[in-house]
């Protein structure tokens, strides 16, 4: 039996450059392709445009590679991609999957307080299901994906590598999503979810902050006949208020002016993995880094390492 190859990503959004906690993930996607002798790649999602910073994805490459971790292919952009992904939604359309929406974000407060049920999840309100059977009449601004029939549960359970089970009623917690915003930009989800299964990744290592949205993509992956890959969310870097690193509480842009910068900028980001500190050069200490992160987290067996779920 052959399996699939081992490939993985670090997936920025060039929202600035790389800070303490950006790097963590990078660090460990990087160690987890390299622990497995697979590939890694990174791919720039620059679908939100306006929260891009212009330069800012040249400096993230430069940064990686001033770390030592260089790309085994050419960065894909996701501001080049619409077609694939418009692709995607017209499938689920046709499917039945996918339905354009009216509401504008007072819509979806002024129903739910009728019903008595506002929920909000990161605060994002639930939706209500308003569009579902059609807009009246009035104008498409979004397009959202059918988490549920009626009558049938959109619950996804999976495994995360280091979290453990993980199980989430996408249809109660989260509602029908949006597949494409009301700007007319590509959500994240979709984008993310076409574009692993494009490029074949076969595990997604990357912050917990991320955790929450698995379960989405999983029913995206299921929706679209597409594989799902293994799943590792790493520890985050906390900024002094207590919540994820960021640049609005705190984060500096990591200067990476050399060798040394840059293997003391790694050492942080090795810590917070529950990495030694490493010694000698860059690439001495990398590789020692793989060593020890191949010891804690390498999948044993071929098939336990390349496990897809079921659609
Ligand atoms: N672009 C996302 C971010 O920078 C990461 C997406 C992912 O790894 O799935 O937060």
């Amino acid at each position: 039996m052959s399996y699939p190859p081992y490939i993985g990503r670090f997936a920025p959004s060039p929202t600035g450059p790389l800070h303490a906690g950006s790097l963590v993930a990078a660090l460990a996607s990087w160690l987890d392709a390299r622990a497995h002798g697979g590939h890694w790649l990174v791919r720039i999602e620059d679908v939100d445009t306006p929260r891009c910073v212009p330069g800012a994805a040249a400096t993230i490459l430069q940064q990686l590679a001033s770390c030592g971790m260089l790309p085994d292919a050419a960065p894909v952009y996701q501001s080049q991609r619409g077609t694939l992904y418009q692709q995607a939604l017209d499938r689920l359309t046709r499917q039945g999957l996918a339905y354009p929406c009216s509401c504008t974000r007072q819509d979806i407060a002024t129903a739910l307080a009728t019903t008595g049920h506002t929920r909000e999840r990161h605060g994002e309100l639930v939706y209500p299901g308003t569009c579902r059977d059609g807009l009246n009449g009035k104008p498409a601004r979004a397009w959202r994906f059918l988490a549920a029939a009626v009558g049938q549960s959109a619950e996804v359970s999976w495994t995360d590598r280091r979290l453990g089970l993980q199980t989430q009623n996408v249809s109660e917690d989260v509602g029908d999503f949006v597949l494409r915003r009301a700007d007319g930009l590509w959500a994240y989800q979709l984008a993310v979810v076409v574009d692993d299964a494009a490029q074949g990744i076969s595990d997604i290592v990357r912050g917990e902050d991320l955790t929450d949205n698995t379960a989405r993509q999983i029913l995206l992956q299921r929706a679209l006949s597409l594989p799902t890959p293994r799943y590792l969310h790493t520890p985050l870097v906390l900024g002094a208020n207590g919540e994820k690193l960021s640049k609005q509480n705190g984060a500096q842009a990591l200067l990476l002016n050399g060798p040394l910068a840059a293997l003391t900028a790694l050492n942080a980001a090795a810590a917070c993995l529950n990495l030694p500190p490493a010694s000698g050069t860059l690439t001495e200490a990398l590789a020692q880094w793989v060593q020890r992160w191949t010891e804690q987290w390498a999948l044993k067996s071929p098939g336990e390492r390349f496990h897809h779920s079921p659609a």
